[in-house]
């Protein structure tokens, strides 16, 4: 069993990833990859606790990407590499983050929540700071009774202190992939096509152009029939099939590492494929 999407502390998870990779140790899981929002911050820590308990690690990255005037999501693994031209747009995007959380804040103070952006960073205690520290500090202060009333009434897309966040355009995260010598892999296409009905042929020829490598096939919140049709799909295309669970934190609703909702039929010939696509530049087209 192998868990190619998962988040840590370094972005909006709860878990640590050495905490991660210990969870994942104990369930089985025999390779993982820690794809953060916007940063490879936690993939070195990950890659050492990986090797301590004998599990495969593969770095990675979450990028969120403008597209047909959606928000599309994009995973980069083998993302080992560093240089200056990523460190900017991981700086550029963090400093995105900062000035996102001073409008929401501001607009939280206008409607009369007596927060400040230090007090969240504070909640956030050194992570990346993000619309959950600003959830859990309201709850705190009893300004809403629950995490999920924060989100449908305030911070959610639609909320009313909701501010968007600054996307790459998909040419960037594409070239900040690649620069870091690895993949492009669309992720949850399924979640993308829900939310956004009748966008997918287009997105997806789009980002067939850019140079996808592959597509999240498995997936926690994909039907069968979705995973069928993106199989199908990646099949056709000659695009790597790759899964994940999309770990947050310890779920009370029963979304576990490596398993999902109860099964993502993900072998290690998975992981060695796309190890194995990382290593040979000639599957990546861009
Ligand atoms: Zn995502
Ligand atoms: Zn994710």
């Amino acid at each position: 069993m192998i868990d190619l999407h998962v988040h840590s502390t370094f972005s909006d998870g709860s878990l640590t990833p050495t905490e991660v990779l210990e969870r994942a140790a104990l369930r089985g899981v025999k390779a993982i990859s820690i794809t953060d929002h916007d940063t490879c911050a936690g993939c070195s820590e990950a890659a050492r606790a990986g090797e301590r308990l004998g599990v495969e690690v593969l770095a990675g990255v979450e990028f969120s990407v403008a597209l047909e005037g959606v928000g599309i999501h994009l995973l980069g693994y083998g993302t080992q590499g560093w240089s200056p031209s990523i460190e900017r747009v991981f700086a550029r995007l963090e400093a995105a983050r900062n000035t996102r959380l001073v409008k929401m804040v501001s607009r939280l103070n206008e409607l009369g929540a007596p927060i400040s952006s230090d007090q969240v960073r504070k909640e956030a205690g050194g992570d990346i700071v993000g619309r959950l520290h600003i959830a859990r500090l309201m709850v705190k202060r009893r300004m809403v009774p629950s995490l999920q009333v924060a989100f449908s009434q305030y911070l959610g897309r639609g909320g009313l202190a909701y501010v968007d966040r600054e996307r790459l355009t998909p040419e960037e995260a594409f070239e900040t992939i690649r620069e870091m010598g690895g993949v492009a892999v669309m992720a949850h296409p399924g979640v993308m096509e829900r939310e956004n009905p009748g966008v997918f042929e287009r997105a997806f020829d789009r980002l067939l152009s850019l140079g996808l490598d592959g597509i999240e096939v498995y997936y926690s919140r994909h039907s069968s029939e979705q995973t069928e049709r993106y199989a199908r799909l990646a099949r056709q295309k000659g695009l790597l099939i790759t899964g994940g669970s999309d770990f947050h934190a310890p779920n009370p609703d029963g979304l576990e590492l490596g398993h999902g909702f109860g099964g993502l039929p993900l072998g290690m010939e998975c992981f060695w494929a796309l190890k194995a696509a990382i290593s040979s530049p000639k599957t990546r087209k861009g």
